[in-house]
Protein backbone atom coordinates (compact mmCIF):
# COMPACT_ATOMS: atom_id res chain seq x y z
CA UNK A 1 0.00 0.00 0.00
CA UNK A 2 1.06 3.58 -0.45
CA UNK A 3 0.90 5.32 2.35
CA UNK A 4 2.31 9.17 3.32
CA UNK A 5 5.32 8.48 4.67
CA UNK A 6 7.27 10.51 7.47
CA UNK A 7 10.35 12.34 6.81
CA UNK A 8 12.35 10.30 8.75
CA UNK A 9 15.96 12.37 9.46
CA UNK A 10 19.09 12.27 11.74
CA UNK A 11 16.93 14.54 14.69
CA UNK A 12 13.92 12.33 14.25
CA UNK A 13 15.68 8.40 13.83
CA UNK A 14 15.29 7.68 17.62
CA UNK A 15 11.91 8.17 17.80
CA UNK A 16 10.84 5.94 14.75
CA UNK A 17 13.69 3.43 15.89
CA UNK A 18 11.50 3.58 19.27
CA UNK A 19 8.15 2.55 17.57
CA UNK A 20 9.77 -0.28 15.90
CA UNK A 21 10.44 -1.52 19.42
CA UNK A 22 6.70 -0.39 20.33
CA UNK A 23 8.31 2.40 22.44
CA UNK A 24 7.12 6.52 22.51
CA UNK A 25 10.22 7.80 22.52
CA UNK A 26 10.44 11.58 23.66
CA UNK A 27 13.45 14.16 23.07
CA UNK A 28 15.45 14.67 26.28
CA UNK A 29 17.50 17.69 27.51
CA UNK A 30 20.71 16.62 28.72
CA UNK A 31 21.19 19.81 30.04
CA UNK A 32 18.64 21.12 31.12
CA UNK A 33 16.15 17.84 31.16
CA UNK A 34 13.24 18.92 29.07
CA UNK A 35 10.85 17.25 27.34
CA UNK A 36 10.55 17.91 23.62
CA UNK A 37 8.16 17.17 20.11
CA UNK A 38 9.16 17.24 17.46
CA UNK A 39 12.21 16.57 17.32
CA UNK A 40 15.05 19.04 16.65
CA UNK A 41 18.53 19.50 16.97
CA UNK A 42 18.49 22.08 20.26
CA UNK A 43 16.70 22.30 23.10
CA UNK A 44 14.23 25.13 22.45
CA UNK A 45 14.62 26.19 26.54
CA UNK A 46 18.17 26.48 26.79
CA UNK A 47 20.18 25.51 23.87
CA UNK A 48 21.87 22.97 24.42
CA UNK A 49 22.82 20.47 21.83
CA UNK A 50 23.29 17.33 24.11
CA UNK A 51 20.12 15.25 23.90
CA UNK A 52 18.83 12.08 25.04
CA UNK A 53 15.19 10.59 24.75
CA UNK A 54 13.09 9.04 27.34
CA UNK A 55 9.81 6.52 26.66
CA UNK A 56 7.02 8.18 27.26
CA UNK A 57 3.85 6.35 28.89
CA UNK A 58 1.63 5.99 26.16
CA UNK A 59 -0.76 7.83 27.79
CA UNK A 60 -2.76 10.96 27.37
CA UNK A 61 -5.83 12.60 26.35
CA UNK A 62 -8.06 13.96 23.40
CA UNK A 63 -6.85 18.12 23.26
CA UNK A 64 -8.22 18.46 19.32
CA UNK A 65 -9.23 16.50 16.94
CA UNK A 66 -10.35 17.05 13.14
CA UNK A 67 -12.68 14.30 11.20
CA UNK A 68 -10.85 13.97 7.65
CA UNK A 69 -13.10 13.57 4.96
CA UNK A 70 -11.32 15.20 2.07
CA UNK A 71 -8.68 15.35 0.29
CA UNK A 72 -8.09 11.63 -0.32
CA UNK A 73 -5.01 10.02 1.98
CA UNK A 74 -3.16 7.25 -0.30
CA UNK A 75 -3.40 4.04 0.91
CA UNK A 76 -6.59 5.14 3.50
CA UNK A 77 -9.97 4.81 4.05
CA UNK A 78 -11.62 8.06 4.43
CA UNK A 79 -12.86 9.29 6.79
CA UNK A 80 -10.41 9.12 9.44
CA UNK A 81 -10.09 10.87 12.96
CA UNK A 82 -7.13 13.12 13.51
CA UNK A 83 -6.58 13.69 17.31
CA UNK A 84 -3.90 15.92 18.78
CA UNK A 85 -2.75 14.29 21.78
CA UNK A 86 -1.73 15.93 25.46
CA UNK A 87 0.52 13.27 26.35
CA UNK A 88 0.63 12.49 29.88
CA UNK A 89 4.25 13.85 29.62
CA UNK A 90 2.76 17.63 28.15
CA UNK A 91 3.65 17.60 25.04
CA UNK A 92 1.26 17.64 22.06
CA UNK A 93 1.24 14.63 19.39
CA UNK A 94 -0.97 14.04 15.98
CA UNK A 95 -1.94 10.94 15.54
CA UNK A 96 -4.71 9.04 13.87
CA UNK A 97 -7.21 7.63 16.33
CA UNK A 98 -8.32 3.96 15.41
CA UNK A 99 -11.43 2.09 16.22
CA UNK A 100 -13.46 4.63 15.78
CA UNK A 101 -16.45 4.30 13.26
CA UNK A 102 -16.84 7.86 11.77
CA UNK A 103 -20.24 7.96 11.40
CA UNK A 104 -20.47 7.40 15.69
CA UNK A 105 -18.38 10.28 16.11
CA UNK A 106 -21.35 12.94 15.06
CA UNK A 107 -23.09 10.65 18.21
CA UNK A 108 -20.19 12.17 20.37
CA UNK A 109 -17.53 8.83 20.39
CA UNK A 110 -14.61 11.42 20.28
CA UNK A 111 -14.65 14.31 22.67
CA UNK A 112 -12.54 16.59 24.26
CA UNK A 113 -10.44 15.16 27.14
CA UNK A 114 -10.71 11.16 26.46
CA UNK A 115 -8.11 9.23 27.61
CA UNK A 116 -6.22 7.40 24.87
CA UNK A 117 -3.44 5.19 24.46
CA UNK A 118 -0.97 4.78 21.97
CA UNK A 119 -0.48 1.72 20.08
CA UNK A 120 2.05 0.95 17.03
CA UNK A 121 0.74 0.21 13.11
CA UNK A 122 4.15 -2.01 11.83
CA UNK A 123 3.82 -0.40 8.14
CA UNK A 124 6.72 -1.89 7.17
CA UNK A 125 10.40 -2.88 7.91
CA UNK A 126 11.41 0.61 8.01
CA UNK A 127 8.01 1.90 9.50
CA UNK A 128 5.80 1.78 12.80
CA UNK A 129 3.76 4.57 13.12
CA UNK A 130 2.07 5.64 16.40
CA UNK A 131 -1.33 5.13 16.13
CA UNK A 132 -4.10 5.93 19.28
CA UNK A 133 -7.12 3.99 20.94
CA UNK A 134 -9.68 4.66 23.43
CA UNK A 135 -8.13 3.78 26.83
ZN1 LIG B 1 17.64 22.35 27.58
Amino acid sequence: MSLTRPMISRDSQFFWDGTALGELRLQSCNACDSLRFPPGPACPDCGALDRGHVVASGRGTVFSYVVHRHPPVPGKELPIVLVLVELDEGLRMLGELVDVDADDIEAGAVEIGMPVQVDFNRVDDDLTLPIWRRA
